[in-house]
């Protein structure tokens, strides 16, 4: 039986935290500043959408805030372990053992099985799947019955949605999703979101989300609103309504 962390109470932990994230591309006259002294906290346990106009600096916020850019200044926390001061060794076994990633385009491997796409990190970090946990996520995720196929037999919806049990097998201390509907029709998007807001409320996980969709921002507790490389504001228990308002006080539509 796979135990939930609790996501309710006044004990929230933080999952990520970023203070004072500067990222600077080009120089000079060229100079953008991407992200301007960002301070934000995502809190363990729940699902937080990060949105804002094109050219906000949402893409740079979350490759920083995973590791896999790295900042001007300021820091990155992960749970205690601060992002920043870690060799690329270091940061590699972080990404590696304790985040999982939901990218636009699947990035599965074609060769490979449904369930051997899933295992795989595991397999390549030397790590023991927990079967009950791989039982809890693929059965959630509707997948029992895909696990022997190839990539190419599975539908648009299918593949994103092994992304996701790829994400989750470890029990990382955060999924990253880019865009993660951004290839899919409305329904099969529709069910990737219930199924990382399934993860967060039934599963205990922790998912932070990039996305330009006020619909698929509404399926996440909080919405944090970048503008200018700046947070610029946030929405708790958000509709599409809500952001799309909001998005339209930025300036976006
Ligand atoms: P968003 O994801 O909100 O669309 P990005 O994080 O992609 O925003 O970009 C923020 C700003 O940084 C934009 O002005 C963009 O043009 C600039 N930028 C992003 N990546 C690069 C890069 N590799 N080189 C130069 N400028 C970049």
């Amino acid at each position: 039986m796979v135990q939930p962390a609790p996501t309710t109470g006044t004990d929230v932990r933080t999952a990520v935290a970023a203070r004072g994230l500067v990222k600077v591309y080009g120089r000079g006259d060229a100079a953008v500043r991407a992200l301007d002294e960002v301070d934000v906290d995502f809190a363990a346990g729940r699902f937080t959408a990060i949105m804002g106009p094109s050219g906000s600096g949402k893409s740079t916020l979350m490759h920083c805030l995973a590791g896999l850019d790295s900042a001007d200044a300021g820091e990155v926390h992960i749970g205690r372990t601060e992002l920043t001061a870690l060799s690329d060794r270091e940061l590699t076994r972080v990404r590696r053992d304790r985040i999982g990633f939901v990218f636009q385009s699947f990035n599965l491997l074609p060769a490979l099985t449904a369930e051997q796409n899933v295992l795989l990190g595991l397999e390549l970090a030397g790590r023991a799947p927990d079967r009950a946990w791989f039982d809890a996520v693929v059965d959630r995720l509707g997948l029992r019955d895909r696990l022997r196929h190839k990539p190419s037999e599975l539908s648009g919806g299918q593949q994103q949605r092994v992304a996701c049990a790829r994400a989750l097998v470890g029990r990382p201390d955060v999924v990253f999703a880019d865009e993660p509907t951004g290839n899919l029709d409305s329904r099969s998007g529709a069910e990737v979101l219930d199924f990382l807001r399934t993860s967060v409320r039934d599963l205990g996980q922790t998912v932070i989300m990039v996305t330009h969709d006020p619909v698929a921002a509404s399926h996440a507790d909080r919405v944090v609103l970048l503008a200018d490389g700046r947070v610029a504001g946030e929405l708790v228990r958000p509709t599409a309504d809500t952001v799309l308002a909001a998005l339209k006080h930025l300036g976006d539509i």
